[in-house]
């Protein structure tokens, strides 16, 4: 409340709106966008949803250029001329067929030049002597300049001058975009500052009027990019805040069971049962997912390590951290093949102990179904593997604790969500009538490690734990990249010589785009190719999609008991094989994969003993596998990929992490500042969770702005 000078007497209404300053009218921006260019230019307008002043000074230039003078001016090239009109005129069509002409005398302070304008005889009215013009021009090879793009406008010519060039639309260019953000620059002064000065000056960041007007209108490059860091700043602080939010909001709004009773079965399994010691990081992750499950509110928490970092462990921990204090655990699976995978391990990692245990698939039989439903319910079961199998409506547990869930991108929102309705109804606290849910606490796990800036707008509402270290005892894995007649040659041999070592190998078809039918057709030829020649002495399996369950359950079956020497597939080996004694992979036009799939296909080698190679079928000069050859750990190959994406290689790969779409903000490269922001929602929030504060009045009213008003909205990632 703004009191009366040098007093604390508030200040009436009156005196409010008598008082000698000037606020910004936010409700100017609202007003409609008049120009006078016509309906064409109005529908491209329209078009580049610039409906209101407001959103015409939102839209941002894509880049910058200089203007330059004339007496600058090349032979081919493209430029924009800030000019004046000495004389101007159409010129008469003397053939059919030539396009009507108007040429016009422009000078600056540095000389001056002929220029023609085509196709719009009017503009001899429009532009009379002595008008102010922006301009896009062309020069040909004979230094003859035609127009390409003009408008009027106030700008005096200033020898650095810089212009905006804004993303533009059939019927409207950016240089008339311009002329239209001159026009209403004044408008600037109304727009709102939502950032607090207290963290806009602890951030040197400029107010949002002068990023604004640094943007648009730039002195030179270090301010227009002071501006663009102060929106691209906003804009990243918005997602932290909606991300965290929406955070505090579930933690507020669920219970789950506080699972904080002393280890008992955990204790006797990690001590005895567990076939090998735990990494560091992993006893970390243990420790984290103690801390989160002894809570009431449920665990959100993100697994990320890579293939074979050991992710099973600590899920396998969680779920019977569940079952040691009498509530079930859940494991959820993307696919068929996976599920069995983790049952088969999880029974592996823990021998001695007889935790009633099943697997839930697709095919899993009607009989064993009804009995594990049946056990589900009544409690008997306490620990279940499946799939999408484990979320159909007839699926009832007697008391669900801990729930993994595997490959979590891989999952719908939706399908998380029934997975947490599974929890156990109560009986309302204290006596009360209403039931309510007890949700179960919540792991996801992913093996697709991603830089931190991109986790931090992914999955920037779960906590995260991350294992980077390998188990010990890995052997490396060489990765060469290779191409020509003479290198496949030498390939086949070396691999050859693996399987008479007693080793296997796969061989990873190129990936089909188009169509599952016709990458299972090709992996069938190269499958029958290599089992009649290269391979002849060998026993080779095909495994692909299209598979019947039966025979992608045998052919894994063989090659995982060594019944078989070397896998042909496509790659649904990605994810779900473990086989220690196969150590070589070749890859079929590896550069139709993206860096992260390349990983972990790779991923499915260097598990047991042995030395392990990887040769990429592909051009050598390819970044991307070139990456793959240098680079192991999966988090710097993340980075990699990200700023190889960003420079515009073509990706070959289907999958593609969410990339975050941004307006202002550009990662990777904006990492620091979204670290920043990170810290700043971190700290607002903590302070004042609802925003309700006056200084944090603007900032609630943007953040509802961009993500609604409960800022539910979708969160670009
Ligand atoms: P991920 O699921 O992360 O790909 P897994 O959990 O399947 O990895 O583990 C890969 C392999 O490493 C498994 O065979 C597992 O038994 C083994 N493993 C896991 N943790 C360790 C460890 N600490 N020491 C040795 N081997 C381990
Ligand atoms: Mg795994």
């Amino acid at each position: 409340m703004p009191t009366q000078f040098a007093s604390a007497k508030p200040l009436s209404a009156q005196q409010i709106a008598a008082a000698p300053v000037h606020l910004p009218r936010s409700s100017r921006l609202q007003a409609p966008l008049t120009h006078d260019l016509g309906p064409r230019a109005g529908r491209a307008l329209n078009t580049l949803g610039l409906h209101t002043v407001g959103d015409l000074l939102e839209h941002l230039p894509r880049a910058r250029g200089e203007a330059r003078t004339i007496t600058t001016l090349q032979r081919e090239e493209t430029a924009t001329l800030l000019v004046e009109v000495r004389a101007i005129a159409s010129k008469p069509v003397r053939r059919r067929g030539m396009r009507p002409r108007v040429e016009a005398t422009v000078v600056d302070h540095t000389g001056s030049t002929r220029v023609s304008f085509f196709n719009q005889p009017w503009l001899v009215q429009r532009y009379p002597p002595g008008t102010r013009l922006l301009l896009t021009v062309r020069t040909d090879r004979r230094g003859r300049v035609s127009v390409n793009a003009h408008a009027p406008t106030e700008l005096q010519a200033a020898a650095d001058a810089q212009v905006a060039h804004y993303p533009a639309s059939e019927g409207i260019d950016s240089t008339r975009i311009l002329a239209l953000m001159r026009e209403h620059r004044d408008a600037i002064a109304d727009t709102l500052e939502p950032l607090p000065a207290r963290i806009r000056t602890a951030e040197r960041l400029p107010d949002r009027r002068a990023a604004l007007a640094a943007l648009h209108f730039p002195g030179n490059e270090g301010e227009a990019e002071g501006g663009r860091r102060r929106l691209a700043f906003e804009e990243l602080l918005l997602v932290q805040l909606a991300l965290l939010r929406r955070r505090a909001r579930r933690e507020r709004a669920a219970t789950a069971p506080s699972l904080d009773a002393q280890r008992t079965l955990t204790k006797r399994w990690l001590e005895s049962g567990l076939p090998f010691p735990l990494t560091n990081d992993q006893a970390n992750a243990l420790e984290d997912i103690d801390h989160d499950l002894a809570q009431r509110h449920p665990m959100q928490r993100l697994l990320m390590g890579e293939v074979g970092s050991g992710k099973t462990v600590v899920a396998l921990f969680a779920l019977l951290r569940a079952v040691e204090q009498g509530w079930q655990g859940a494991m959820m699976a993307p696919t068929e093949t996976l599920a069995e995978q983790h049952f088969a391990t999880i029974q592996a990692l823990m021998p001695g102990e007889a935790v009633p245990a099943a697997l839930l698939t697709g095919s899993t039989t009607a009989a064993r179904r009804a009995d594990s439903l049946g056990k589900l319910a009544s409690g008997e079961l306490q620990l279940v593997v499946g799939t999408h199998a484990l979320i159909e409506p007839d699926v009832q547990f007697a008391r669900l604790g801990v729930a993994v869930v595997d490959e979590q991108h891989r999952f719908g929102v939706r399908q998380r969500a029934a997975l947490d309705a599974k929890g156990p109804a109560t009986d309302g606290v204290g006596g009360g009538r209403r039931e309510s849910i007890l949700t179960p606490h919540l792991l996801h796990m992913t093996a697709t490690p991603i830089p931190r800036t991109l986790a931090l707008v992914q999955y920037g509402d779960l906590d995260d734990t991350v294992l980077r270290e390998l188990p010990r005892g890995r052997r490396p894995i060489e990765t060469f990249v290779a191409s020509g007649e003479r290198e496949r040659a030498r390939a086949y041999e070396r691999i050859r010589e693996e399987l008479r070592a007693g080793r296997q190998a796969f061989v990873v078809c190129p990936l089909v785009e188009e169509s599952e039918t016709l990458q299972a057709k090709a992996a069938r030829a190269e499958f029958e190719r290599l089992r009649d020649g290269e391979f002849k002495d060998f026993r080779v399996v095909l495994m692909h999609g299209q598979l019947r369950p039966r025979e992608k359950q045998e052919a894994m079956a063989a090659f995982a008991v060594g019944g078989a020497d070397v896998l042909v597939a496509t790659s649904v080996i990605e994810v779900g094989i473990d086989v220690p004694n196969a150590t070589v992979m070749l890859v079929e036009d590896a550069e139709r994969y993206g860096i992260s799939q390349l990983h972990q296909l790779r991923g499915r080698i260097g598990r047991g003993e042995h030395p392990s190679l990887c040769l990429l079928f592909g051009p050598k000069d390819s970044a991307r596998l070139k990456a793959l050859a240098a680079h192991r750990d999966g988090f710097e190959l993340a980075r990699i990929d990200l700023r190889l994406r960003k420079e515009g290689e073509l990706i070959g790969g289907v999958r593609q992490h969410g990339l975050a779409q941004f307006r202002v903000a550009q990662l990777p490269d904006d990492e620091l500042l979204l670290e920043h922001a990170r810290l700043r929602a971190t700290a607002i929030l903590q302070a004042d969770p609802e925003l309700e504060q006056s200084e944090h009045a603007l900032l609630a009213h943007a953040l509802a702005a961009a993500y609604g008003p409960d800022a539910m909205a979708v969160i670009p990632a």
